[in-house]
């Protein structure tokens, strides 16, 4: 029996070549056939799909971009994806409440924009952010270089719409920062990656526009001396808006075979720090600045200009998919750590000898810890470099996954590494909202 016939308000994809797509994200994880990727344009649909996935029991795999990297919305055994790219819905902006609607189709570059042009600011940018779904960024509670002084995704919600298990939607939360009644339930949705229903609609929090910024390179001959910048920067009470870094290995890829922008990026190691409060750009701001940095300042330079300024982000935006299109067999962490113990974190992988290169989020202790040869690598080996490198971020009060999420790339070691009476409590809030499992099986826990 067709488990998918004349499902209303939805089109329906079949035909395996045009699956092919939808087994993968941008993970190393591969997904297996599922048996149909569903469109919906409606509430129908989703209303439909749910009953019959209780019904005839199969799974509902929801689907942004497919940008997440850590495998959350690719199917596994007997599933069905759902791609919310067309699902319906105006981004509104009301400027009095300081705040934005918008469906979860909506790409984040134009919930950005939309923000923008009445001189609002939405924080969030996963350096994805130009080809994201925001549907996507609610479900992982992406992160990005902003994160740095803004926070993730989750702070910037206000309410969101999700169908649950009972085919219906519910509205979590109201268009007002403060909402006090009771636990936070829309919060449980922001990070579930799928496995609770699905995130329709958000309404988000927006803050004036930056007009200033101050974009600095920071060049080092000695890549650990960057290590401690971050907890001496915020120990002074300087935020910047975003600390990113690339280890000598990765500038070393980047310069030798990046595009032109990178070819002049200077240092054996580099750092891009930017400030955005208002004076960041004045004299007394900088000196303060390089006061601070002291000898590391010899070689600071700062882009002069807007067009310098998109250069140098442009470079940070294209190195995930750079590392990935000279290694596609790579596997990309995201551990993290309290800034104050990024030395130790640096000298703990150290000793692992695990062939590793890093750049990322230093600022809040965030870092893309890419294995390049882990396609190569024999899978019992590669599986215990990476449960030697969780282990280590743990050790020094950090977590195996920073801001990509669990997925189905980091559940095996998700469920060895965590306290057990939390896994415990977070089945127990599945088991309540999806009481027969029919939303993103086999993810997370
Ligand atoms: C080049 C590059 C750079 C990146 N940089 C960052 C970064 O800086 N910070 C960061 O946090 N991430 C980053 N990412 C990862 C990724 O882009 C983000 O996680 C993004 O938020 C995923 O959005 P998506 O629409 O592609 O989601 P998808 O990949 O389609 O889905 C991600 C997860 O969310 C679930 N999901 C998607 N939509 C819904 C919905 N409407 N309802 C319920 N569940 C849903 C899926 O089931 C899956 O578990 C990067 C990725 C790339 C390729």
């Amino acid at each position: 029996m067709d488990v998918l016939s004349s499902l209303p308000e939805a089109t329906v994809i079949r035909d395996l070549s045009d699956l092919e797509p939808f087994l993968r994200d941008e993970s190393h994880v591969r997904g297996v056939a599922p048996l149909a990727v569903v469109r919906p344009h409606g509430p129908q649909a989703l209303r439909e799909l749910v009953r019959r996935a209780k019904a005839e029991g199969f799974g509902l795999v929801p689907r942004g971009a497919g940008t997440g990297k850590a495998g959350g919305c690719v199917p596994t055994e007997r599933t069905v994806v759902v791609d919310l790219s067309a699902w319906p819905g105006a981004t509104r902006v009301s400027p009095q409440d300081l705040c934005l609607s918008a469906p979860a189709s909506a790409p984040l570059r134009e919930v950005k924009a939309a923000a923008e042009a009445h001189g609002l600011f939405y924080p969030p940018d996963p350096n994805s952010w130009e080809s994201c779904a925001l549907g996507g960024t609610l479900a992982t509670n992406a992160g990005g270089p902003n994160a740095c002084k803004y926070g993730m995704t989750r702070h910037w919600v206000l309410s969101v719409d999700a169908l649950l298990e009972d085919g219906e939607i519910h509205t979590f939360g109201i268009s007002s920062v403060k909402d006090n009644s009771g636990p936070a339930l829309g919060q449980l949705l922001i990070g579930s990656e799928g496995i609770f229903g699905f995130i329709l609609d958000a309404t988000l929090r927006l803050t004036p526009l930056p007009r200033e910024f101050a974009t600095l390179l920071l060049p080092v001959k000695c890549w650990e001396d960057l290590l401690d910048l971050p907890g001496r920067l915020m120990g002074e009470g300087l935020l910047p808006s975003a600390f990113e870094f690339f280890d000598p290995a990765v500038l070393a890829e980047l310069r030798a075979h990046g595009p032109e922008e990178a070819r002049r990026l200077p240092g054996e190691a580099l750092a891009i720090l930017e400030f955005d409060e208002r004076g960041c750009t004045s004299e007394s701001f900088l000196e303060g600045l390089m006061d601070l940095l002291g000898p590391l300042a010899d070689r600071l330079e700062i882009a002069s200009d807007e067009r310098q300024r998109q250069g140098i982000w442009a470079v940070r935006r294209m190195t995930s998919a750079f590392l990935k299109e000279h290694h596609p067999g790579k596997v990309s962490e995201d551990i993290v750590v309290p800034r104050s113990r990024l030395r130790e974190f640096f000298e703990g992988l150290d000793q692992l000898r695990i062939p590793a290169v890093t750049y990322g989020h230093l600022g809040d202790g965030n870092l893309h810890v890419n294995l390049l040869a882990a396609g190569e690598t024999e899978p019992g080996l590669l599986e215990r470099q990476l449960m030697d490198l969780f282990r280590l971020a743990l050790s020094l009060g950090g977590a195996l996954s920073g801001e990509h999420g669990i997925g189905l790339a980091k559940r095996n070691a998700f469920l060895a590494l965590s306290d057990p009476a939390q896994i415990r409590a977070l089945r127990a809030i599945k088991q309540a909202l999806d009481p027969c499992g029919i939303f993103n099986p086999g993810k997370v826990i």
